[in-house]
C-alpha cells in the first residue's frame, strides 16, 4: 500500500494542507491506507466498514433476496466474484452487524476445454478452487462447461411464475423467517464433477462448436450464452431461486458499451441492472455493481481475499480482436485519464434499468432461444434492425447463394456426415435427421443473437437442446399457421 501513498502523495501535498492528507477522512484519527479518489483517504478499518456497508446496502435497498432463500453464487475465481464470496461469508459470520439471512451455495464453471488447457492443468486449478470453497463450509459445485452439451430442453423454456413479489410479501417473509429461525445449517457437502469424468467426445464437440464460430466477438457472445444456460440449469436443478453474479461496475460499464455495439441495446437493462428476471423462476442479481475494479483490488489486497487466476478465452488476444476487448481497452484508457468515466457510464445503465423495468409486460412475449430475452425483432419500421433486414433481402435477390448460408454446400452430404458427427449424442438420431438451417434459427433469435449466428460457419455442432427447442418452436408456429384459417378471432 506504500505504493498507493507514493503515487498520490505528491499532488496531494502540493494542493492540500498536510494535516488533512495525513489522516483518514472518516475517523480523522488513523493514517490512511487507501485512496479511492483524490482527497478521500480511508484508513484500513474505515475502508472495511465502507466496503461491507456498501454490499449490505445494495441487498437491503433492492429487497430481492428473501430470508432463508437459497442463493447460488457464481464464482469465476476472479477478484470480483471472490470478493463477493468473501462479503457473503462475512455477512454470515456470527459477529456480523446485520447478519445475512439467505442460504448460499457456490458454483464454478470450468471452461478449460475452450482455452486448450490439459486435463492435468484443469484438475490442478479445480483442486485449488476446491480447497478455497471447502474452507468456506458452503455447498459448492465445480462443473465443466462440457456439461452444457447435455442440458435438457427445459433450460430454454420459461416456467410460469407467480406475480412479482411486493414489498409486503417481503415483510411477511422476514417475519416468518424470524419466527422459526432455527439454524439454517442444513448444508450439503461440496460437489465436484470431476473433469476427468468428462468424456473426450464432449470436450472435442465443444471445441468444434467454438471453432465453427468465425470471429472472436461472436465466440465471446456464444460462450457467455452457454455459460448462462449452465448456471441457470445448476440453479434450477439444485433448488436455488437466486443466482448471484460478481460483475463490478467497471465490468458492467464495459458490458453496457459493448452490448450497444453488438446490437443488444434493447436488453441493456437486463444485462447490466441489479436484478435480471429474464429466466422467470431464477432471478440473477449483481450485488457487486457498486464497486469499481480498483476498490475490489484494494480490498482483496488489504484483507487477503484469495482469488485464482484462470486464463479465459480473451487471454493473450489483442485489443482489436473483438468488440468486447476493444471496448474494454477504450474504457480502461479513458478511465485512466478521466477517473469518472466508469461511474458516468454506470449511472446511465442505472437509469435504463428503471425506465425499462416492466417484467409483467415482457412475460408473455416470445423469447430469444439463445439469450432468453424478449424478442426485439418486432420493432417498428424505422429501426436499424428493419434497415438491415431490407438490405439483406435485397442482396439475397442479387445472389441466391448468399454468404450467410455457408452450410448450404455442406448440407448435401448430410447422410454421410450425420452418423459420424453425433457419435451417439442424439436421441434416436432425431437431431441429425432434420438438421437446422441458420435462416430457420434466425427467426427465433433477437437481433444481436442473429449476428452471433451469422458469424458461425455451420450449426452442426450446436448443442442438442438448442436445436431441439428451435425445431419444437418451428413446428408449433407451422402448425399454428396451418390451423389459423379455422380459428375464431
Ligand atoms: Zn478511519
Ligand atoms: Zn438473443
Amino acid at each position: 500500500m506504500c505504493q498507493v501513498d507514493q503515487t498520490y502523495s505528491a499532488p496531494m501535498g502540493s494542493l492540500d494542507t498536510p494535516s488533512i492528507s495525513k489522516l483518514c477522512v472518516k475517523c480523522k484519527v488513523h493514517p490512511p491506507a487507501v485512496l479511492l479518489r483524490v482527497g478521500d483517504p480511508y484508513c484500513r478499518s474505515c475502508f472495511n466498514d465502507y466496503f461491507i456497508h456498501k454490499f449490505r446496502a445494495m441487498l437491503g435497498k433492492n429487497r430481492v433476496i428473501f430470508p432463508g432463500e437459497k442463493v447460488l453464487l457464481a464464482v469465476s475465481g476472479g477478484p470480483s466474484s471472490c470478493s463477493m464470496l468473501h462479503q457473503v461469508q462475512e455477512g454470515l459470520s456470527v459477529n456480523a452487524h446485520k447478519k445475512l439471512r439467505f442460504t448460499p451455495g457456490i458454483v464454478f464453471i470450468d471452461e478449460g476445454a475452450l482455452t486448450g488447457r490439459s486435463l492435468e492443468d484443469r484438475n490442478k486449478t479445480n483442486s485449488e478452487l476446491k480447497a478455497l470453497f471447502e474452507s468456506t463450509g458452503l455447498p459448492f459445485y465445480i462443473i465443466p462447461l462440457e456439461h452444457v452439451l447435455e442440458l435438457p430442453i427445459s433450460v430454454l423454456i420459461q416456467p410460469h411464475v407467480r406475480s412479482t413479489e411486493s414489498a409486503t410479501s417481503y415483510k411477511v417473509a422476514v417475519a416468518e423467517f424470524d419466527q422459526n429461525n432455527q439454524s439454517v445449517a442444513a448444508q450439503l457437502p461440496g460437489q465436484e464433477q470431476d473433469p476427468a469424468a468428462v468424456s473426450e467426445v464432449h470436450t472435442l464437440k465443444l471445441q468444434q462448436l467454438m471453432a465453427s464460430v468465425k470471429t472472436h466477438t461472436a465466440r465471446d457472445e456464444l460462450l457467455c450464452t452457454l455459460r448462462q444456460h449452465l448456471l441457470l440449469h445448476t440453479a434450477r436443478s439444485e433448488g436455488y431461486s437466486k443466482l448471484m453474479l460478481g460483475d463490478s461496475c467497471t465490468r458492467l460499464a464495459m458490458k453496457l458499451l459493448s452490448n450497444i455495439s453488438l446490437g443488444r441495446g434493447a436488453q441493456a437493462a437486463l444485462d447490466t441492472g441489479f436484478s435480471d428476471s429474464r429466466y422467470g423462476d431464477v432471478i440473477a442479481v449483481r450485488p457487486m455493481r457498486d464497486y469499481s475494479a480498483k476498490e475490489i483490488a484494494y480490498y482483496n489486497h488489504l484483507f487477503s481475499v484469495p482469488s485464482v487466476f484462470i486464463p479465459g478465452l480473451d487471454f493473450k488476444t489483442s485489443d482489436k480482436d473483438s468488440i468486447q476487448r476493444l471496448t474494454e481497452g477504450f474504457v480502461i484508457k479513458l478511465q485512466s485519464e478521466f477517473p469518472s468515466t466508469v461511474s458516468t457510464i454506470y449511472r446511465t445503465s442505472e437509469k435504463l434499468q428503471t425506465a425499462c423495468e416492466a417484467p409483467t409486460a415482457l412475460n408473455d412475449s416470445p423469447r430469444c432461444v439463445l439469450c432468453l430475452c424478449a424478442l426485439d425483432t418486432a420493432a417498428e419500421n424505422a429501426s436499424a434492425f428493419q434497415a438491415t433486414m431490407i438490405s439483406e433481402q435485397l442482396s439475397q435477390k442479387k445472389s441466391p447463394q448468399n454468404d450467410c448460408l455457408p452450410t448450404h454446400k455442406g448440407s448435401t452430404d448430410k447422410t454421410q456426415s450425420s452418423s459420424a458427427d453425433c457419435s451417439g449424442l442424439c436421441h434416436g438420431g432425431s437431431c441429425c435427421s432434420n438438421r437446422l438451417e441458420p435462416m430457420e434459427l434466425k427467426t427465433l433469435l433477437c437481433y444481436s443473437c442473429q449476428l452471433t449466428i451469422k458469424d458461425m460457419s455451420s450449426l452442426e455442432h450446436m448443442p442438442n437442446y438448442i436445436i431441439s427447442e428451435t425445431q419444437r418452436r418451428l413446428r408449433r408456429s407451422q402448425m399454428k399457421a396451418e390451423i389459423s384459417n379455422f380459428l375464431l378471432d
